[in-house]
């Protein structure tokens, strides 16, 4: 029997389940060299356009079943795919090799690919790595169809015992064309958080861990696996000991879900009647109904990064109004607070054409982009006094360290709002302007900020970063990036006075918000609004309702007396245990990954 092994990679869809493992290995099929004769170049181009049109007749019926299993929002990430496989451009670069060289279909389909890949695995960042893995799942069903190899994966496992899916990378058509009774895990080499396919096997409820190059070498199709979604483990060869304690953790996991299901549409208000309102942060569009669902009031934190990242040209101003405003309509009369491009660092869209920086996170990124570049910011700016029209929507400014950049941002709001009367645009009056703490500049002054802000919001994924010189996107420091340290306490606690004391709105933005700890060292500090990712909406709501905001008052005064993280979260895991088992707790809470909360 072999040993057993546990690897450890990016839990991204919680949940855990055991079962025999099943290795897909789908690799773009290998293209004969082959060049048609003259006469029959035209016969191959009308080949190119059938395939593509079967293809495309495939991929809308695995949209139509994701409408049906997960629902209208997810199911359009279908409509991405079938854009661009009916992309133009491509097209027609294949038809011109086809004709040009007398190549096979499938031959210039490839090269063409090869040409566009290329082109985008140099931009160096994730959104558009993940266009290249669409392009691939594109490309391996085309060039099936073309080489009369079958299309839809024939692997999917039936019958038997449901099993773990091996595989190099989860696409969404995969994701959705298992049966849910069949798969009881995926796991695969590459892949985020925020790739569609992780947020649609989230929206299925499925155990999903990413992030483990080399995996598929390790394991064989039959070896017996335990998959931990949450925590992002994958034991292989388990011990017997081992999955009886999965078997209990996953019992727990379950009483944890239907306590948590039964408190949707309750309130957040604590044992000792102290009200929390619970907002979401949205990162893509595709989030939004599992956000209303869960019943957030309103967005905290609107990243808008998807509109730019991975894109050759900036988006438009309508573009930008249409999806704030379907935001807005979608939560009114709740706010939602679109937070300004906050680009740069090692992200920057394609149309900036920014040459690489030495110190990317200390560089010229976020606000300073946009006051840098009124061209970006003003229709931004204009989109969003436009929506306002339609609901509370609200300007929050990223990475701020100065009051004159909230000043400057005002000066550009008030010229956006004079070029919208003068092209008769209608647009609100005013649109309050928030502060992103999240540089220790900001905090040291935030009693300042708050005179020039509406609201301010504690980001503290960056305030970690900047706060501790640890680098969030440096695994070798994983370690060493904790919220918990008492420097964040501090920090936390001397910013809400602030802005009580400017009696401003607080809230917290950053990723702790939506740990049960954080959530508890927040409450304790006096933070009343929490904006929360939506996979861990209903487990603070839980929580919220469990505890005595005095234990958790009693805790953080402690905490801000601790030494050392460690203490910290020793101090406050003492006082949560009054309130919750734990263990219970670690089995259905995704712990966010900040490194990779990111889009880019
Ligand atoms: C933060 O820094 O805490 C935050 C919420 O913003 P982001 O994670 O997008 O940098
Ligand atoms: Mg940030």
């Amino acid at each position: 029997m072999n040993e057993s092994r546990t690897l450890q990679g990016i839990g991204v869809s919680p949940g855990i389940g055991t079962g025999p493992a099943i290795v897909i290995r789908r690799d773009l099929p290998d293209v004969p060299d082959r060049v048609v004769p003259a006469d029959a170049v035209e016969a191959e181009v009308i080949r190119l356009h059938d395939a593509v049109d079967s293809v495309r007749r495939g991929l809308e019926q695995l949209r139509q079943r994701a409408r049906e299993r997960v629902g209208p929002e997810e199911a359009k990430i279908f409509d991405a795919q079938i854009l661009m496989l009916q992309d133009v451009e491509f097209l027609k670069g294949a038809e011109r090799l086809i004709r040009d060289n007398q190549l096979s279909a499938e031959r210039a389909y490839e090269f063409k690919a090869l040409e566009v890949r290329a082109l985008w695995a140099n931009s160096g960042s994730s959104r558009l790595r993940e266009r290249v893995a669409d392009l691939s799942g594109l490309q391996i069903r085309i060039l099936n169809h073309l080489l009369g190899q079958p299309v839809d994966e024939a692997f999917a496992p039936t019958g038997g015992r449901p099993s773990v899916v091996f595989l190099r990378e989860l696409t969404p058509g995969l994701t959705v064309q298992f049966e849910q009774d069949h798969v009881v895990g995926f796991v695969s080499e590459e892949g985020t958080r925020t790739s569609h396919a992780a947020i649609l096997a989230r929206s299925l409820g499925i155990p999903c861990v990413m992030g483990l190059p080399g995996v598929l070498h390790e394991v064989r199709s039959g070896t017996e696996v335990i998959i931990d979604g949450a925590r992002g483990s994958v034991t292989l060869s388990p011990t017997a000991e081992q999955v009886s304690e999965a078997e209990v953790a996953e019992g727990k996991r379950h009483t944890l879900l239907r306590e948590l299901e039964s408190v949707l549409g309750q309130p957040a208000v604590s044992l000792d009647g102290v009200n929390v309102t619970l907002r979401g942060n949205l990162d893509l569009p595709e989030e939004l109904d599992q956000l209303a669902g869960q019943g957030a009031e309103g967005v905290g934190l609107m990243r808008t990064e998807f509109l730019v990242v991975g894109r050759a040209d900036l988006p438009s101003e309508e573009e930008q109004l249409d999806y704030f405003r379907r935001v807005a309509r979608r939560f009114a009369p709740a706010p939602v607070i679109v937070r300004s491009f906050d680009v740069g660092g090692d992200k920057f869209p394609a149309a900036f054409r920014i040459l690489p920086e030495p110190n990317p996170f200390l560089g010229w990124r976020a606000l300073r982009v946009c006051l840098d570049r009124p061209e970006v910011f003003l229709p931004q700016l204009r989109a969003l006094l436009r929506a306002r029209i339609d609901g509370d929507i609200q300007l929050m400014l990223p990475l701020v360290v100065d009051v004159s950049e909230v000043v400057r941002t005002r000066e550009l709001l008030a010229e956006a709002r004079a070029s919208l009367a003068r092209d008769g645009l209608r647009a609100a009056d005013d649109l309050p302007v928030g502060v992103m703490v999240e540089t220790p500049a900001a905090a040291a002054i935030a009693d300042r900020l708050a005179e020039v802000s509406d609201f301010l919001s504690v980001g503290t994924n960056d305030l970690t970063q900047y706060t501790l010189a640890v680098d969030r996107g440096n695994a070798r420091l994983a370690e060493r990036f904790t919220t918990y340290h008492p420097a964040i306490v501090r920090m936390l606690h001397a910013v809400r006075d602030a802005a009580v004391r400017a009696r401003l709105p607080i809230s917290v933005c950053g990723e702790l918000a939506s740990e049960p700890l954080g959530a508890f060292l927040l409450i304790g500090l006096g933070y009343r609004n929490l904006s929360i990712s939506p996979v861990s909406l209903p487990l603070i709501r839980w929580l919220v309702r469990r505890i005595n905001a005095s234990t958790a008052a009693r805790a953080a005064e402690a905490a801000r007396e601790a030494a050392t993280a460690a203490e910290v979260t020793r101090i406050l895991e003492e006082h949560i245990a009054e309130y919750v088992d734990l263990g219970s707790l670690e089995t259905g809470w995704l712990p966010q990954d900040r490194r990779n909360t990111k889009l880019g």
